[in-house]
């Protein structure tokens, strides 16, 4: 027998993350980090610790496929050349901190942005419990092109040449595989690659991205990531450098806010899952400067390419890319995502199984079923009616252990650390 009682947690009712309608009253149970019932007991068993949220919905630890916990919005200084790489390795901490606090225990960071593998330090650090935060997957330096995305720009070339870059630059397919070796290596989880590049370069009538890599030389990439056993993620906004990226056998397209139906259609092909990044795509963030017209047609594109993936089937994951805007924020994302079509239990699940499936990780999280990572959340009111109350997540639970309180406190409980004994699951014992 566990020599540890469970946590029991009332659920005035609970968003599963996968079954299509919410359940109401339900009690879960935590044994260590691990949901061990869910509904099996009308009361919690006895000697069980009981949380109370009854007033409450509780969901599935959230989950955003798309940060830079490394990279910090604000002063608009190149942090590349103005800030240490263990300066921004504890920008990510603060970073973390803050998301898992809004509820998000996994995340997906999408590179360093220049902090070389200051993701890596992050990710063990919480693995290792020095830090609060998420648990990660980090992809440390994406692969770009010389005068590509995430080059510095408008420095004397004697200056730029030996400097160092927001990205792992790669011309050829020899140094595309050696980068992925490279950051495999130095600790990365997932392979990111600019297969398109900004959008000063994106045609300013045609909207068309330029292409940043051949499709022979991305399948390189995810030849040689899969040999390491890893996904690759393209960053891609849409064109032929997309189509390119799905064919070679990419997991996942960032952004997408230009991709056509033709692209659509080959993602649902080969089951590529997309993540729309609908947060730092506004006047305020990423697209700021640039002309309005320009602006709006690229918005207006995004929320068109989103209503045409949701009819045919794309696999949508939510992601906001935090660090380009502000971490913590993050549930904002769910709000863009209904506004601009998806019923909010769909974007619920795009945060949790769907993004789970993406992961490779849909039999341990993004789910509250029995015998996964206690991973839970809860939020005051119904996401269902009113999808912003994921903005005021009270409750966080990551691995059975409590990160915050609905009182507001911080706490650090867990079913291991409570000092009563006994009780089981009643569906258990039956
Ligand atoms: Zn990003």
């Amino acid at each position: 027998m566990n020599p540890f009682p469970p946590i029991a947690i009332r659920a005035g009712q609970l968003i599963d993350g996968v079954s299509p309608e919410p359940l109401q009253d339900v009690v879960i149970l935590i044994e260590e980090d691990r949901i061990s019932c869910v509904g099996g007991c009308r009361v919690p068993p006895t000697g069980a610790h009981v949380i109370d949220l009854a007033a409450y919905t509780v969901l599935p630890g959230l989950i955003d496929s798309h940060t830079h916990m490394c990279f910090a919005p604000g002063d608009g200084k190149n942090p590349v050349l103005t800030k240490s790489i263990p300066f921004r390795a504890l920008q990510g901490a603060a970073a973390a901190r803050a998301t898992l606090h809004a509820g998000f225990t996994t995340a997906r960071d999408m590179d360093s942005e220049g902090a070389g593998y200051a993701d890596v330090a992050v990710r063990d650090a919480i693995r290792d419990g020095l830090i609060p935060g998420p648990q990660l997957f980090v992809s440390t330096m994406a692969l770009s092109i010389t005068g590509g995305h995430m080059n510095h720009v408008g420095l004397a070339p004697e200056i730029d040449a030996r400097l160092p870059q927001f990205a792992a630059i790669a011309d050829t397919t020899d140094e595309m595989i050696r980068a992925v070796r490279q950051q495999v290596k130095y600790g990365a989880d997932w392979i990111k690659v600019y297969v398109t590049s900004n959008l000063k370069q994106v045609g300013p009538t045609t909207l068309e991205p330029i292409s940043q890599f051949s499709e022979a030389q991305l399948s390189a990439v995810v030849v040689e990531a899969r040999r390491w056993r890893r996904d690759v993620a393209a960053h891609a906004y849409g064109g032929e450098g997309a189509k390119a990226a799905v064919r070679a056998g990419v997991r996942s397209i960032e952004h997408g806010m230009l991709l056509d139906e033709e692209a659509l259609r080959l993602m649902v092909e080969h089951g590529v899952y997309w993540c729309p990044t609908f947060a730092n795509m506004r006047p305020t963030h990423a697209l700021a400067g640039y002309p309005d017209n320009f602006v709006h047609r690229v918005m207006a594109n995004h929320r068109e390419v989103f209503r045409k993936a949701l009819a045919l089937g794309v696999k949508i994951v939510f992601g906001t890319d935090a660090g380009r805007v502000v971490p913590g924020t993050n549930a904002e994302e769910f709000d863009l995502m209904v506004q601009a079509g998806m019923e909010p239990m769909r974007a619920i699940q795009a945060a949790t199984s769907v993004a789970a499936e993406l992961l490779r990780r849909d039999d341990q999280i993004g789910a509250v079923r029995r015998g996964y990572q206690a991973d839970l959340v809860a939020v005051a009111g119904n996401p269902l009616d009113d999808v912003k109350v994921l903005q005021d997540v009270r409750f966080v639970m990551k691995a059975g252990t409590i990160v915050k309180q609905p009182d507001g406190s911080a706490g650090s409980l867990s079913s291991a650390s409570v000092p009563e004994s006994r009780a089981l699951c009643a569906q258990e014992q039956a």
